[in-house]
């Protein structure tokens, strides 16, 4: 079976005392969801002492973005996979819809960050989805494939074992606008039948998080998807209500 895993991206938010306020009441919260994993990623500056914070908790520490180098060296602001294992990283996001937007990380670079993730025994948390005129167009499963692919072409369906997908529709991240539990489920489905048509084993395994707009009210009928794993959670991860509040519609789903 797969565990439910409810990730929060803070994005570039934060400071120490609203991080260490944020965690102390996530933590205090926590045993309303005694079955569901959860992790948050902070801004890297944050990674220790948020790593410090959550150490020996059931929360696991993530970051944001690796760089997709896997030699050191003169890559100025690039930060290796081996330092975020350093300092107590088990998931980091690779191929966020912003930092393909913002930063121009195409697919293939997204593929090597992937593979250098794995390397460096992170699990990559890959992000895929597509943008409101790609739905309109009908294009949306060509777009999944297409991000899939890349990945699935420079790493191998076996790679998968140690990957989690995020489902993150671009018009519905920040927006307020979710796409429907019945749109959600679909692409869902649709990238674990992908992930199926190589390796049925792996497929069945593979968590698929739903990204965008989720929040405590919305939450409980978007995990509803027999393929739907949990969350990738932006601004209600900022909240520690809405964030607990998340946690414990995956663990409903667990009850269920
Ligand atoms: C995200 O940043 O991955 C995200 C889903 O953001 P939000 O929940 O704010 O839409």
């Amino acid at each position: 079976m797969r565990a439910y895993l409810v990730a929060g991206n803070w994005k570039m938010n934060g400071s120490r005392a609203a991080n260490g306020a944020l965690l102390a009441a996530i933590k205090a919260g926590l045993d309303r969801c005694a079955d569901v994993e959860t992790c948050v990623c902070p801004p890297s500056p944050y990674l220790e002492s948020v790593g410090t914070a959550v150490a020996g908790s059931r929360i696991a520490l993530g970051a944001q973005n690796v760089s997709e180098q896997d030699k050191p060296g003169a890559f100025t602001g690039e930060v290796h996979a081996a330092m975020l294992g350093e300092l107590g990283c088990r998931y980091v996001i690779v191929g966020h819809s912003e930092r393909r937007a913002l930063y121009g990380e195409d697919d293939v670079r997204v593929a090597q960050k992937f593979r250098v993730a794995l390397a460096h025994k992170l699990t990559p948390i890959l992000c895929v989805g597509e943008l409101l005129a790609e739905r309109e167009a009908g294009q949306t499963e060509n777009v999944l494939e297409r991000q899939l692919n890349a990945v699935l072409e420079l790493n191998g369906i076996g790679a998968f074992a140690n990957a989690v997908i995020a489902y993150e529709p671009v018009w519905a991240i920040g927006t307020g606008r979710t796409a429907t539990p019945a749109q959600a489920q679909e692409a869902h489905a649709f990238l674990r039948g992908r992930l199926g048509n190589r390796d049925a084993r792996i497929a069945a395994l593979t968590r698929i998080l739903y990204g965008g707009s989720v929040k405590g009210d919305n939450a409980r009928e978007l995990f509803a998807g027999a393929d739907v794993d949990g969350g990738l959670i932006g601004g209600a991860s900022l909240k520690a209500d809405e964030f607990l509040t998340i946690c414990a519609a995956a663990q409903a789903q667990v009850q269920n």
